[in-house]
């Protein structure tokens, strides 16, 4: 039996941690290519793909990954799925879905599939060295399937993160922008806009005392910006939908407090806690 041939298109943070996971795990040869050139070197160095190839190489892979950040993957996606050959698949890892989706339809050549995909899995860090195989390992990957999709594409994809280490989940592509506009768009906005409000104060707050509250709030806004800021972009109107829910909701405390509603603090503290020890 041949290997399944898997590209790779930016081997970054997830791109890199699915060619070390796939190699790893064998069965498959991976290539791979990256727009800086010492990331497929070290990809190569350390055994996660067989090959650095370009991009138009990699249309001839039976699956293509392509794992750049959101806003530059349709163009890639344009360019690498006009060229793949019938039964082949593309995907992505990107973390908005509706645009990306709909241009990798269009963009497909006659007989190739392309499926969309999220892995929820991440760290603060990006690029190659941030890669480590066990990124994926019991993490959750949405795949966000349209009516053009067969079965088969759709198997194809999740057997890839499965390999990976993954369990994988499939919801439409409208479903899934909505809901991560809530559970990770706006915390990371409003982890940005946090750590922001204290940096821009007149007072000098020493940032020294920060302990648990500040810390642990703020982790997320050490993420990439370069993709924060794409992401936000890319889920424009469904972020600033759950910014003005947000608000509204932070409007609701400040008049509790306001009031000296100790009542009302407490119901509205309970519920967040209900809600969050549930998680
Ligand atoms: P990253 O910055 O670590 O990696 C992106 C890589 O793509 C870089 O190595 C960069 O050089 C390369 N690149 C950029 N443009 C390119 C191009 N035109 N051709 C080839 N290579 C190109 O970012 P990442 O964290 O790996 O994110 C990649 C994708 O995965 C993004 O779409 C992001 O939304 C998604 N994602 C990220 C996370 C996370 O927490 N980091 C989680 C889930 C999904």
């Amino acid at each position: 039996m041949t290997r399944e041939r898997i590209g790779i298109a930016g081997l970054g943070l997830i791109g890199g941690s699915l060619a070390l996971a796939l190699s790893r795990r064998g069965g498959a040869e991976v290539w791979g290519y990256d727009r800086r050139r010492e990331y497929a070197r070290m990809a190569v160095d350390a055994g996660a793909i067989a090959r650095a190839c370009t991009e138009r190489e990699i249309a001839a892979c039976g699956v293509v990954v392509v794992c750049v950040p959101v806003l530059g993957s349709v163009a890639v996606i344009r360019r690498i799925g006009g060229r793949m050959r019938p039964g082949s698949v593309l995907t992505d890892a990107g973390s908005v879905k509706g645009d990306v989706v709909r241009a990798g339809q269009a963009a497909m050549a006659p007989g190739a599939e392309f499926v969309g995909g999220h892995p929820i899995a991440g760290t603060e860090n990006s690029g190659y060295p941030a890669a480590f195989p066990g990124l994926f390992k019991g993490r959750t990957v949405i795949l966000t399937p349209s009516a053009e999709n067969s079965e088969a594409a759709l198997r194809r994809v999740e057997a890839l993160w499965r390999r990976a280490g993954a369990r994988v989940l499939r919801m439409d592509a409208r479903t899934h922008d909505h809901v991560f506009a809530y559970v990770s768009h706006l915390p990371h906005a409003v982890a940005y806009a946090l750590v922001h409000s204290v940096a821009t104060l007149d007072s000098r707050v020493p940032l020294g005392y920060s302990a648990g509250g500040f810390r642990d709030f703020t982790r997320i806004a050490s993420s990439n910006p370069e993709m924060w800021k794409d992401i936000v972009l890319q889920n424009r109107e469904e972020v600033l939908r759950a910014a003005r829910h947000y608000r509204r909701n932070f409007a609701l405390l400040e008049g509790l407090i306001r009031r000296r509603d100790a009542a009302g603090l407490l119901s509205y503290f309970r519920k967040a806690k209900k809600t969050r020890d549930g998680l």
